[in-house]
């Protein structure tokens, strides 16, 4: 903001200051009425790229007679709200001097400018200042520390600045760890990519591991090299064209894809794309990104237009960062490291996106948008620890929730010690210290049990309570709404797992109106990577034999489900709409098996043949004043039109139809007794594109206004944000009691 604050109080002939506190700004200005009101009309209406100005507030001062205005140091001490700011990919200008053979920085991998490159992933302390980034090891020459001192330059106060004198550069090591002498490693780079060979690339945030995707040799052995089966692979395209090439765009698509954070846009393939079937196997989706460093530009020509860009990671793992530990942990999957000597602190993965009804909705919030910034009332001390599946935090402070980048799944220790890595430094950037502590109530989760051995004040929230919260949170709603929250696991008040459920409530209480019937399944987690098992526990409960229909199963692995069942073992009760799916999933696509998450549920909506309009029977009843809606009749249609040997295709699409008119049904017979009207659609089913927009259409259709979350996930990763949002408001509602330590204090 600094650089083009002093631009704009020049152009118009102001005296005065302006000092960073926070990340707020402080500005003094000195001059004719008009001219201060253009200023401010110039601020409000034109900010620069990235820069965000939540309000601005205006004090007379004394006169002093400032004969020039110019840029003070950042102050440190302020109590003024300090926000983060999110890196940012290369900007038009800087890629132009990238490619302009006369320019200094004529293919420098890490030129940037005050517009675009790296920010959260390099900050040790706020206010944003060169000292307080990784760049503060490299001294800028005197040409660059021209740039940052002239107001005309485009690097006026550029606190990355830098150039191929003075700054990071790369290097090429191979799987050993011994470097390569190599004059131009990128060219280097580009030859071992078009022979077939894999490369682990430091980014922004962290480590990708990277190969030709157009080299199907390659992608295969990339993915046994990393243990992933079948998960779907980002690819990173030359170009906008390029993209083309490969997926249908609309030209909002094509805005977020060349947007300021160009993250992985999920797209739809094109059925005569040049990519192997192994990037993204039994998929209609792509996640596809542009180049967003200058590196990234430098590694494509035109032997090399595709690659797959994907975490450096082994499955199940947090992204690699740091130069030595990548080297020792992917030293199997990659032949050899473009390693660099800037530093990165914060680890992030590519954020993912789609676009659903014209607007972005974030799925993974990682790179460019973190932290997420949202304004809430709220003056709670909050911190909100997530769920155990795609962890995030949520701190609130003054004012705003701060949410953490994607952060994985607490399964995993590693990915544990980066959480609460990540925690204790985004308390050391905010410079908070919080005393309530929010957690999911379930009693397994990482979070809950790090929460329980805090001395905070502690506050659990129910799961699908929390996803219902967060949209409310990011669309300011205040009163009373219906939420439709259709969800893998959560857990429910009454012991069981919820996920297919009908609230009505506010961001603070909720009572349960109605949801999908509960159906006994059996085996832990087993059954989320086994969808064969749901298939067979709901075929159980219809008292249908099982085999036959699951006939890739051992008929001895069906009867011992059975079993099981019948006599109670490590059973429970579940109305998730995500097993739901995965149920079907297994009848339908023949899923048996899912090597990553979701897998059973994204196939089926793959394959569904979206121009058929019919669906099955169902039924609504109501049950200890709830409503229930029925699974019966749905899978007895499935069945029938299974034997009359209906394609998948046609099966899938008429199921999904089903599902939107049940829920349809139910919103109105709850608008019917409660006269609501508006209604929050969340819960990771809902990344099911084609559920979420018929259901949207459907209930637009009756009059309903209808929200859904869009840049908190509608996953798992919204899950902190929700929890903070329903904390902030309970806390108000109750007397929040300082010191009331360890207790359970707002549980009802
Ligand atoms: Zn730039
Ligand atoms: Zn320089
Ligand atoms: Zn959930």
């Amino acid at each position: 903001m600094r650089p083009f604050i002093f631009k704009a109080a020049d152009r118009f002939k102001l005296g005065g200051r302006v000092s960073n506190q926070g990340s707020a700004v402080v500005i003094e200005l000195e001059g004719s009425k008009k001219c201060i009101g253009q200023f401010l009309t110039e601020l409000l209406h034109n900010p620069p790229p990235g820069g965000r100005i939540c309000s601005i507030r205006v004090r007379p001062r004394c006169y002093i007679g400032y004969d020039k205005f110019s840029i003070l140091d950042s102050s440190e001490s302020s109590d003024l709200q300090g926000f983060i700011p999110p890196d940012a990919a290369i900007c038009s200008e800087c890629l132009k001097e990238l490619q302009d053979r006369k320019n200094p920085r004529y293919s420098y991998a890490f030129t940037n400018c005050t517009c675009c490159g790296p920010r959260y992933s390099i900050i040790k302390a706020l206010p944003y200042d060169r000292v307080n980034t990784t760049m503060s090891s490299f001294i800028m020459c005197d040409s660059c520390r021209s740039e940052y001192e002239n107001p005309n330059s485009r690097r006026f106060h550029a606190q990355t600045n830098c150039c191929p004198e003075c700054g990071p550069q790369l290097s090429l090591v191979d799987s050993r760890g011994i470097k390569l002498e190599s004059a131009n490693p990128i060219d280097t780079v580009r030859g071992l990519l078009c022979q077939g060979k894999l490369v682990a690339i430091k980014g922004i945030g962290g480590y990708h591991l990277v190969c030709n995707a157009l080299d199907d040799k390659a992608v295969k052995l990339l993915r046994q090299r990393k243990r992933r089966p079948d998960r779907p692979l980002a690819v990173m395209a030359a170009g906008i064209n390029a993209v083309k090439l490969i997926c249908t765009t609309t030209l909002r698509e094509e805005e977020v894809l060349e947007g300021r954070q160009h993250p992985i846009v999920l797209l739809e393939k094109r059925p005569c794309s040049p990519l192997p079937y192994s990037i993204a196997p039994g998929l209609s989706r792509l996640g596809v990104m542009l180049p967003y460093t200058p590196m990234h530009h430098l590694l494509f020509d035109d032997n090399l237009k595709y690659l797959v860009m994907t975490s450096g990671n082994i499955s199940g793992m947090p992204i690699c960062y740091k130069n030595e530990d990548a080297l020792e942990r992917l030293k199997d999957a990659a032949d050899y490291f473009l390693i660099h000597n800037r530093e990165i602190l914060v680890p992030l993965d590519d954020s993912v996106v789609r676009v659903v009804d014209g607007k972005e909705m974030v799925s993974r919030c990682a790179r460019g948008y973190a932290p997420a910034v949202l304004g809430m009332k709220a003056d709670a001390p909050v911190i909100a620890m997530g769920a155990e599946q795609k962890a995030s935090f949520c701190m609130l402070q003054k004012g705003y929730a701060h949410t953490s980048q994607y952060l994985g799944n607490l399964e995993d220790m590693d990915t544990c010690t980066e959480y609460l890595q990540t925690m204790e430094r985004m308390k050391v950037l905010l410079q908070t210290n919080p005393k309530i502590i929010v957690h999911d109530m379930h009693p397994g989760y990482f979070s809950t049990q790090y929460a329980s051995r805090q001395s905070c004040t502690r506050l659990a929230i129910q799961h699908h309570h929390a996803h219902m919260a967060a949209c409310m949170a990011e669309h300011g709603l205040a009163g009373e709404i219906i939420g439709v929250i259709y969800d893998g696991t959560g857990a429910g008040t009454d012991g069981a797992v919820w996920g297919g459920e009908f609230f009505i409530g506010s961001r603070s209480r909720y009572i349960r109106a109605g949801h999908w019937k509960y159906v006994t399944l059996q085996g832990g987690d087993s059954v989320i990577k086994e969808p064969w098992k749901c298939a067979a526990a709901y075929l159980y409960a219809m008292g249908i034999d099982s085999r036959g229909i699951l006939n890739s199963v051992d008929a001895s692995k069906i009867k011992l489900v059975e079993d099981t069942i019948k006599h109670n073992i490590n059973c429970f009760k579940s109305s998730s709409m995500g097993r739901f799916f995965d149920c079907v999933s297994a009848i339908v696509t023949k899923r048996t098996r899912a090597t990553y998450d979701s897998q059973a549920a994204i196939e089926l909506e793959s394959v569904a043949d979206t121009s058929v309009l019919e669906y099955y029977n169902y039924y609504i009843h109501e049950k200890e004043d709830k409503l229930e809606i029925g699974y019966e009749k749905i899978l007895s249609g499935i069945l029938k039109d299974l034997k009359t040997g209906k394609p998948a295709s046609y099966i899938s699409v008429k199921y999904h139809n089903t599902v939107c008119e049940a829920t349809i049904d139910c919103v109105c017979r709850l608008r019917a007794q409660y006269g609501l009207n508006d209604i929050a659609l969340s819960g990771g089913v809902f990344e099911n594109t084609y559920l979420l927009t018929a259901i949207l259409k459907g209930l637009k259709s009756k009059g309903f206004n209808v929200y859904w979350n869009m840049q908190a996930p509608i996953n798992d990763g919204g899950i902190s944000l929700g929890q903070a949002a329903a904390a902030a408001e309970m806390v108000k509602e109750v007397a929040y009691v300082p010191g009331c330590t360890g207790k359970d204090c707002f549980n009802t």
